[in-house]
């Protein structure tokens, strides 16, 4: 295992002048697991004024002891894997690295913030006040500081507190979302223990502000091995905390003589969102919603058979409430309402194309890849093929239509056209002419090619006069 070089150089220069510094934290933990690094985080006896002094372009904002040091290199270097870099006129800042002062932390009354940081003295003082045996190994390019069994936990890919976990969680309830988060990402199981200690104090996560609770969901969503983790946040109760909606999801059941369903909804739509083959976290989420409406629709008649009429509308207004509460973007929560409200979406054959079009109108071209994945993973969620030739036809009808104009700014001649063509002036026929040649074109009893579409505005022009 080597350090990067600017790496390696930060802590050197920390070391000459008599302090100790280590690397420590996530890269350390990705080195040893020998995945790409995503930024260095340092830890060093030197007090945050001690530090400035000793690197020329750094800066201190903040309360935490956390110094920010910027690396220069030539645009021309060599790229050093892992790191980013930042552009920054004729230098190029290599990374921006974060040095922070062994602290240690007593009492979290609000259970996010202690009430008292003090500079630590030893490094083991402040690997004590980290979250996981894995995230608090520290490294200065040559020796390992691991006291809680980091690396064992590593090879035996287990996500243990440091600590006792239930002091731990009710110190900073966050942990327990950072806990199902990593183990998503690196497909790790969490220790007994830990998981106990999680169950112990979901109710706690209700201290977090949405935002930080949001950042990891996302991220979980994200991550490989996101499915299992939504289940275990279903295990431990944090899920309740969360998305409280899908208690009830889980206590639905769908199975019904001539329904293809063979899970409740709760569990389909973990399996839909596994399956959903979208990178993107808000797809994902859409994905796990798109049938949080079942529940309030839920119909049994005599036969036994189960339906959920309108349920996508009753779930478009509850995942109106719940992008509020998870504090999404404007463009992330319309996503989310887009595709619940549409992922009913018939693929018959029988469709027009206007029916297709208005579809298409409703959903947003921009999303159609995002209602396919959806409804991709909603097919495999439920037992069925990935695929079906109605659907593969109906993914050819899309390309189609949208071959032709979808409104009046798409139609191969303008408003400079038709004055030119009919020697009029600006006016209000313009848009009458434009408007009438769209609505042929849409019908599909005119072709939108330029020589047709002037050829058809000098007959219009008599029938307007
Ligand atoms: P990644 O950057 O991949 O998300 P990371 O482990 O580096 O993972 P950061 O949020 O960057 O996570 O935190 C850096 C380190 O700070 C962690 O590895 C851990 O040692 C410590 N840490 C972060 N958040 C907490 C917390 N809430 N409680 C205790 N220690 C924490
Ligand atoms: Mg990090």
């Amino acid at each position: 295992m080597i350090l990067p070089r600017d790496a390696q150089s930060i802590i050197d220069t920390l070391k000459k002048a008599g302090f100790e510094a280590y690397a420590v934290g996530g890269s350390v933990r990705d080195t040893i697991m020998g995945k790409p690094t995503k930024g260095w985080d340092y830890t060093t006896n030197a007090t945050p004024e001690e530090i400035l002094a000793l690197f020329p372009d750094s800066f201190y904002d903040n309360q935490f002891g956390t110094v920010g040091v910027k690396i220069y290199e030539s645009p021309s270097a060599r790229p050093i894997p892992g790191i980013k870099k930042i552009d920054s006129g004729n230098l190029t800042v290599s990374d921006i690295y974060e040095i922070t002062t062994y602290r240690s932390e007593k009492g979290y009354a609000d259970r996010r913030h202690p009430d008292t940081v003090r500079w630590g003295v030893t490094i083991e003082e402040d690997l004590a006040r980290r979250d996981f045996t894995i995230n608090a190994i520290a490294w200065d390019g040559k020796r390992l500081i691991d006291p809680y069994g980091g690396q064992k936990d590593i090879t035996a890919t287990i996500i243990r507190a440091v600590g006792d976990p239930k002091e731990r969680f009710a110190e900073d309830a966050l942990r327990m979302m950072r806990a199902v988060r990593l183990a998503a990402e690196l497909g790790f199981s969490i220790d007994e223990s830990t998981l106990a200690g999680i169950q112990a104090n979901a109710h706690l996560l209700v201290n977090i502000s949405m935002e930080r609770v949001r950042d990891e969901l996302l991220r979980i969503l994200a991550a490989q091995f996101a499915s299992d983790a939504i289940l275990v946040l279903k295990a431990t109760g944090l899920l309740t905390i969360i998305l409280p909606e899908f208690d009830e999801a889980f206590a639905t059941p769908q199975k019904s003589p001539k329904r293809h369903h063979i899970y409740d909804v709760g569990t389909h739509s973990v399996m839909a969102m596994k399956y959903c083959p979208s990178a993107d976290p808000v797809v994902k989420l859409a994905t796990l919603l798109h049938d949080i409406g079942k529940p309030k629709t839920f119909h049994k008649d005599e036969t036994g058979l189960i339906t959920f009429y309108n349920h996508e509308v009753a779930g478009t207004r509850m995942v109106r409430k719940i992008v509020e509460r998870l504090r999404l973007s404007k463009k992330q929560s319309d996503l989310v309402l887009t595709l619940v409200r549409w992922h009913q979406f018939s693929v018959d054959e029988r469709q027009t194309d206007a029916a297709i079009r208005r579809f298409i109108r409703r959903v947003g071209k921009e999303n159609l890849d995002a209602m396919l994945a959806l409804r991709i993973g909603d097919r495999l969620g439920g037992g069925a093929q990935e695929t079906s030739w109605r659907l593969e036809l109906y993914k050819k009808r899309l390309v189609e239509v949208q071959k032709q104009p979808f409104t009046v700014h798409d139609l191969l001649v303008n408003g400079h056209d038709v004055m030119a063509e009919l020697g009029v002036k600006p006016g209000p026929i313009i848009g009458t002419l434009l408007d009438q040649l769209f609505a042929e074109v849409e019908a599909g009893t005119l072709v939108n090619e330029r020589e047709a579409l002037l050829t058809r505005m000098r007959e219009l022009k008599s029938t307007i006069n």
